[in-house]
């Protein structure tokens, strides 16, 4: 049998991502009726939970442990991990909901990209596609997307060709893969613990994404407009859309000048802290 030997370049970034998610009986009042929420970890909480809810007044309750030790799957092990949270949602409908079934847990160590598009031969009658080209951290939920749009991708190249099927598909699949392999890689490696190739181009984008998320806390314009890039509706750099820089500077000085307000003078921590200011 005639054998092909393929070197295909692949790139790792790590992510140590553990996910232990569990179904919980869900009260309208949870959440003041509202249908879910998302915590996602940061560089310094790493840990993170997304509660949704589902068909038959249940939730799906999602626990998020990223370079740090996971959940654990034990119920008991469940509300000290949401108490960790940098938000107190997933904690108060822990307080109540009553646990349905068992724990299940999916470990993702690393996101990988394989290079096929570099290749100069490639056997006739066969693609790779989806994760097997870039499987990404799931955190950021670009997985299922990516990969229906190189289906897409590969039915137009099918459709055009008769001939290098394989390869076309490849460069094709690699301009999808661009885009959530940059977000996703660079948002990873914000975490110390991540390893992986840094640049300072990264870094100040970094930097730029957590300040236009903390402003997107209180501002629904650039909380819509990065979800629709983390969905792949909208292109990454329309983030630097001068009106969105406007509207993230503007965040960054309200939430400065609120934190100056906010810090106590020395005399009045002095009082406090002496118990006399009661
Ligand atoms: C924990 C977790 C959470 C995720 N959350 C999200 C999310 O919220 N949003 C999102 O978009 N993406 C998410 N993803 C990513 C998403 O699941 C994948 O990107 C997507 O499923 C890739 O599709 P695929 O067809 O390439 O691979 P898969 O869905 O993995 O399908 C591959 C199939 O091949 C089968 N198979 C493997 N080996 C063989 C073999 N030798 N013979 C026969 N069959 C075989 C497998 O059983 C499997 O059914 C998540 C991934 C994980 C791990």
């Amino acid at each position: 049998m005639a054998q092909c030997v393929l070197a295909v370049e692949a790139f790792l970034v790590t992510a140590v991502v553990v996910y232990t998610t569990r179904l919980f009986r869900r009260d309208k009042r949870h959440l003041d009726g509202d249908l879910g929420t998302v915590v996602p970890p940061t560089p310094t909480g790493k840990r993170g939970g997304v509660l949704i809810a589902q068909e038959g007044d249940r939730w799906t309750l999602t626990l998020i442990a990223h370079f740090v030790p996971a959940a654990g799957e034990d119920i008991e092990a469940f509300r000290p991990f949401a108490a960790l949270l940098p938000s107190r949602d997933i904690e108060d409908v822990l307080r109540t909901a009553e646990p349905i079934g068992e724990a299940m847990s999916a470990r993702f160590p690393a996101s990988i990209r394989r290079r096929y598009e570099r290749l100069q031969r490639f056997p006739e009658g066969l693609v790779v596609i989806g994760d097997a080209i870039c499987s990404f951290n799931p955190i950021y939920g670009q997985g299922m997307s990516v990969a229906a749009l190189e289906a897409e991708a590969l039915g137009a190249v099918v459709t055009e060709a008769r001939t290098r099927i394989g390869l076309r598909f490849f460069r094709a699949a690699a301009r999808i893969v661009d885009t959530p392999w940059t977000t996703a890689v660079e948002s990873d490696l914000r975490m110390a613990e991540a390893v992986g190739p840094r640049s300072a181009i990264g870094n100040a984008i970094n930097a730029y994404v957590a300040r236009l998320q903390q402003a997107a806390h209180t501002d629904p314009v650039l909380a819509v407009r990065f979800m629709r890039i983390t969905n792949l509706l909208a292109h990454p750099l329309s983030m630097f859309a001068p009106a969105l820089m406007w509207r993230v500077l503007k965040g960054a000085v309200a939430r400065k000048l609120r934190s100056l307000n906010a810090s106590p003078v020395a005399g009045e921590a002095t009082v406090s802290a002496t118990g006399l200011g009661h």
